[in-house]
C-alpha cells in the first residue's frame, strides 16, 4: 500500500496542486483486479470541538482529548481537532448552538441539556427510572434509538453518536437521613433536570448551581444536598467532608448516555474514510469512557469505605416508589406536550420492557 501511495502522489504531484480540493478518482492495479478508489490527496480539515466539561475535567475532558487524537493518527493527520473545555470557546451550555451553527464542527456534551430546545433529547441521555448503560447501547444501537435521536438532531443541523456513558449515578449528598418521601419536603437540593422535577413533586426545591460553586454552597447551607456524578468525581469534589450521607441509587441518572455530535453540512462534506474514522473513534470513546468510570469509580467507593468511612444509605423502598409515581408523572407531561417526545418514549419504553425481562433472568439473578 506505501509503494502503491508513493507511486500514486508521484503521479499526481504536479497536478495535485489543482485536484487536492475536489479529491480525485485514481485508477490502479492491485496485484489481479483494477479497482477504482478515490483519495483525496493532500485535503486537510481543521476542525473545533466544544464541550461541556471544564478543561481536562476527570474521564470526560480526556477522552474528548483522546476522541481528537485517535481521528488525528487513522487519518494520518489529515484532520485535526482542537479542543475546548466549557467557557474557553463557547460557554459549556452552548454546545448544542455552537455545533449547530457551525461555530464549532464537532461537540462533546450530554442530550439532556438540551431539554430547552428539543425536549425529546432527554430520552437519549438519561431519565429517572430509565435504562441504564447497557441497556441504552442496545437501544441506540440495535433498537431503532439512534435513527431517532439522528432525525430529532437533523432539523438542528447536527449528527449525534453516542459517545460514553457514566454508569449508574449515586442518588447524592444529604445531611439529613430520609426516611420517607415527606423528609424531602423543603430541602434545597441541586438536581439538575427531570429529576430537579421530580423531586419537585415531592416538595423539594431544585437548585441550579454551577459545578464550581456546590462545595461552598452545601458547606454554607445555600442549598442542604446535592447530586454530582459518582465516587470518582464525587470524591474529587470533597463533598465527603460536608455531608453526612451518601444516598444510593441514582434513580435520576440510571446511565447516562454522552454524545460526540458533528455539525451536520460539516460531517456530509467528509470523504467516507473520515467519516468512518469519526463513527469508529465515537464508538471506541463509548465502550472506554463507560469503562472508566466503573473502574475508577470502584476504586474511590473502596476509598471512601475504607478510608473515609463515608456513611453511604440506601433510599427505603418507600421513598424509591413515590420517586418513581412522580418521574411517570414528569415524563407524561413532556409526552403530551411534544410529539417527537412522543415517538421516542414509545420507542424507549417498549425497549425497555422488553430488556428488562430479558436483564431480569440473566444479570440481576446472575448478581
Ligand atoms: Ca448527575
Amino acid at each position: 500500500m506505501k509503494k502503491l501511495r508513493r507511486r500514486v502522489f508521484i503521479k499526481t504531484a504536479s497536478a495535485a496542486v489543482a485536484a487536492v480540493s475536489t479529491g480525485m478518482l485514481v485508477s490502479c492495479n492491485n496485484q489481479k483486479e483494477t479497482k477504482t478508489i478515490s483519495i483525496n490527496l493532500g485535503k486537510t480539515y481543521e476542525w473545533k470541538m466544544v464541550t461541556s466539561w471544564p478543561p481536562r475535567f476527570p474521564i470526560l475532558g480526556e477522552y474528548a482529548g483522546k476522541i481528537a487524537e485517535w481521528i488525528d493518527k487513522a487519518s494520518s493527520g489529515r484532520m485535526k481537532i482542537h479542543v475546548y473545555g466549557g467557557g474557553e470557546l463557547v460557554p459549556a451550555l452552548e454546545v448544542f448552538d455552537s455545533v449547530s451553527f457551525g461555530v464549532a464542527e464537532m461537540g462533546h456534551s450530554v442530550a439532556y441539556y438540551w431539554a430547552g430546545k428539543a425536549p425529546a433529547a432527554q430520552f437519549f441521555a438519561s431519565v429517572p427510572f430509565g435504562m441504564n448503560a447497557r441497556e441504552m447501547n442496545a437501544w441506540l444501537y440495535f433498537g431503532g434509538g439512534l435513527e431517532l435521536w439522528r432525525e430529532l438532531y437533523a432539523d438542528f443541523n447536527l449528527y449525534p453518536f453516542p459517545s460514553g456513558n457514566t454508569g449508574s449515578q449515586m442518588g447524592g449528598w444529604f445531611n439529613k437521613e430520609i426516611t420517607t418521601i415527606k423528609d424531602l419536603r423543603g430541602l434545597k437540593i441541586r438536581m439538575p433536570g427531570l429529576g430537579g422535577k421530580v423531586i419537585t413533586k415531592a416538595g423539594a426545591t431544585s437548585v441550579l448551581s454551577p459545578g464550581g460553586e456546590l462545595y461552598t454552597n452545601l458547606e454554607r447551607g445555600v442549598i442542604d444536598a446535592l447530586e454530582w456524578i459518582g465516587p470518582y468525581h464525587d470524591y474529587l469534589m470533597g463533598f465527603h467532608k460536608i455531608a453526612k450521607y451518601y444516598y444510593f441509587p441514582g434513580w435520576h441518572e440510571p446511565g447516562s448516555t454522552l454524545e460526540l455530535m458533528v455539525n451536520k453540512d460539516a460531517y456530509e462534506e467528509l470523504p467516507d474514510d473520515l467519516k468512518t474514522i469519526i463513527k469508529a473513534a465515537a464508538e471506541a470513546s463509548n465502550t472506554l469512557i463507560l469503562s472508566a468510570f466503573d473502574a475508577k469509580n470502584t476504586e474511590y467507593y473502596l476509598k471512601m469505605q475504607y478510608e473515609e468511612n463515608v456513611n453511604f444509605r440506601k433510599f427505603p423502598d418507600e421513598v424509591i416508589k413515590s420517586l418513581k409515581f412522580f418521574s411517570e408523572q414528569v415524563i407524561n407531561e413532556i409526552v403530551a406536550k411534544d410529539e417527537m417526545s412522543r415517538k421516542a418514549y414509545e420507542s424507549y419504553t417498549a425497549f425497555k420492557k422488553k430488556i428488562n425481562g430479558w436483564f431480569d433472568i440473566s444479570e440481576r439473578n446472575y448478581i
